[in-house]
């Protein structure tokens, strides 16, 4: 029996700056990892200049990204689905999205169109943003939002029974990895270890920054092995970051050296566990995974099962929509 992460995010290259090195974790042990990409990604900004200066990019920048996602795609080895909506772009504060937008858009479609993805590819454990999207963009914030959906009523036989028959994920996740103690590790670091570096100003600033940020990681997969092949997915996604950008690029012995872990936040649990945590799917059991494979043998001891769900953390404004 295989165990399942599903992670969905908002545009493409989200996957490969949150969590690439955790799915080629995990599918290295022979788990099976599926990506879902929200938008098309095609409001984004050509960050290259050698990119930017490609006709293809600027005449079609959202079929541009689908061939980076496909690259990065086959890099990492994870199974990929699109949600199919269009980028709401980042619109200037105060300003409402375009209603025709994923941001824009009513939600339950959405909803229904991820349990479809749920229900068929039936995950242990679902990974998305928190409840502010990890940073504002409302792209992000309403990933946030359809996932925690998904999370609620992916068990529920009475909701979207049109979508498939209902599985229960065990565990949900928001991605922390861009936390402060990450960088106050990286940057305590290199100040010890190699203070004539070109990043000591960079990442001293940085620190300085997110100091006073609160640090909700509960997780931590160490990623020390992958860290070259989330860097080649990352830089598949070359529309959006330079090559040797310093926010994404630092060098891998200073990240593996100072924190060669990717963190997330236990947000609820159906099943028991205790955080600190090093594995995301800790305390889903094997007897669980088979009961969870065959709902209907599953359905007498349910008591059992609902006093073993536990929300773990406070999780957010969840929408009201259906
Ligand atoms: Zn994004």
């Amino acid at each position: 029996m295989s165990l399942r992460l599903l992670a969905v995010h908002a545009h493409p290259d989200d996957e490969s700056s949150k969590g690439a090195g955790t799915y080629a974790y995990y599918l290295e042990r022979g788990y099976e990892v599926m990506v879902v990409t929200c938008t098309g990604g095609e409001q984004g900004e050509i960050l290259n200049q050698q990119v930017a200066a490609d006709p293809a990019a600027q005449r079609d920048i959202g079929g541009y990204r689908r061939g980076e996602m496909a690259l990065a795609q086959q890099l990492i080895g994870f199974q990929h689905r699109w949600l199919g909506y269009p980028d709401s772009g980042l619109p200037p504060e105060g300003t409402p999205v375009d209603p025709l937008s994923f941001a824009g858009l009513p939600t339950g479609p959405q909803v229904a169109a991820l349990l479809r993805i749920v229900r068929d590819f039936k995950p242990h454990v679902l990974v998305t943003y928190n409840e502010n999207g990890g940073y504002p963009h409302p792209d992000h914030i309403r990933c946030h939002e359809i996932s925690y959906r998904a999370w609620e009523l992916a068990g529920d036989p009475n909701a979207y029974p049109e979508t498939g028959a209902p599985w229960k994920i065990s565990k949900l996740y928001y991605d922390e990895i861009f936390n402060p103690a990450r960088v106050a590790a990286l940057s305590d670091w290199v100040q010890q270890y190699e203070p004539e570096s070109a990043h000591a100003a960079y990442l001293a600033q940085m620190h300085e920054r997110m100091a006073d940020r609160p640090n909700h990681a509960t997780t931590r997969i160490n990623v020390a092995k992958h860290l070259e092949i989330r860097d080649a997915a990352l830089r598949a996604h070359a529309s959006q970051v330079e090559p040797e950008h310093q926010f994404f690029f630092l060098p891998n012995h200073i990240v593996r050296a100072a924190w060669p872990t990717e963190d997330f936040r236990l947000a609820a649990s159906r099943v028991p566990t205790t955080t600190p945590e090093t594995d995301l799917f800790a305390g889903i059991t094997a007897q669980q995974i088979a009961a969870a494979a065959t709902p209907a043998a599953a359905a007498p001891p349910a008591a059992a099962a609902v006093a073993a769900e536990t929300a773990v953390a406070a999780p957010g404004a969840a929408p009201a929509q259906t």
